[in-house]
């Protein structure tokens, strides 16, 4: 059996409102294989970002440990964990946070160059992955001068650049009108047939959540696997 790509054990994780002590996560437990889809969907304010943000390294859990790809994520120092981020995950959040003062193509490149590929390469896988989310077209428009389906796809590509082993989406559609979100989701499933690539998408789109190979349902700080 293949190793799990990220694998979180009793992660439990709240926030300090002065006195007042907000518990959001409660002891999840979570185990992604190489080339699975999930969704997981929840309420608002369930604490869907608060996970994806702590799967993603981003935030450290006050108990409990995430594993990527067999490495103690969660127990890294900051810059151990700033590289697994790097090479190993990807990220797509619901405002694409592309950087405005640079093209699509740059954009893309940006993960790779940090990942130290010499230019030439990044350039060419950067347009490699344009190409294949169709905006061969668009390299050196900046994101202003894109629509958000645009932006969206532009997104992906740098978020698969490095060729992650997981992909991490907070509302990847959500700002998008459906047959825009309907070709993300094509790509998606396109791009991890390619690639073996493991998707984890926080959707409220139902659609969405139900293209994925399971869905978990965050509620009451702990992820219930839906359908079963
Ligand atoms: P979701 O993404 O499911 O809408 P979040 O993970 O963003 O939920 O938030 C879960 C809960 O944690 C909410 O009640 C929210 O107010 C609270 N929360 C999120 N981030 C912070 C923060 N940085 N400080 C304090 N409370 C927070
Ligand atoms: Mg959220």
């Amino acid at each position: 059996m293949s190793t799990p790509v990220i694998k979180c054990l009793n992660v439990v994780k709240g926030y300090s409102e002065g006195p007042q002590k907000v518990e959001v996560l409660r002891g999840v437990n979570l185990q992604i294989e190489q080339g699975q889809h999930i969704a997981i969907v929840g309420a608002s304010g369930s604490g869907k970002s608060t996970l994806l943000n702590v799967l993603g390294g981003l935030d450290k859990p006050d108990a409990g440990e995430v594993w990527v790809n067999e490495k103690a994520f969660s127990s890294l120092n900051d810059n151990k964990r700033g590289l697994v981020r790097n090479q190993e995950l990807g990220f797509v959040y619901q405002f694409h946070h592309l950087l405005p003062e640079f093209t699509a193509l740059e954009n893309v490149m940006m993960p790779c160059l940090i990942a130290g590929v010499k230019k030439a390469q990044a350039k060419q896988k950067a347009e490699a992955l344009l190409n294949k989310v169709g905006l061969s077209h668009r390299l050196d428009h900046k994101p202003a001068e894109l629509s958000g389906g645009e932006r969206q796809r532009v997104a992906i590509a740098r978020a698969l650049v490095n060729e992650p082993a997981c992909v991490l989406m907070d509302e990847p559609t959500g700002n998008l009108d459906t047959e825009n979100a309907e070709s993300i989701q094509s790509l998606m499933k396109e791009l991890s047939a390619q690639l073996q690539t493991s998707f984890i998408v926080v959707t409220h789109d139902l659609v969405l959540a139900n293209t994925m190979n399971q869905v978990y349902r965050l509620e009451a700080g702990v992820l219930n696997k839906q359908g079963q």
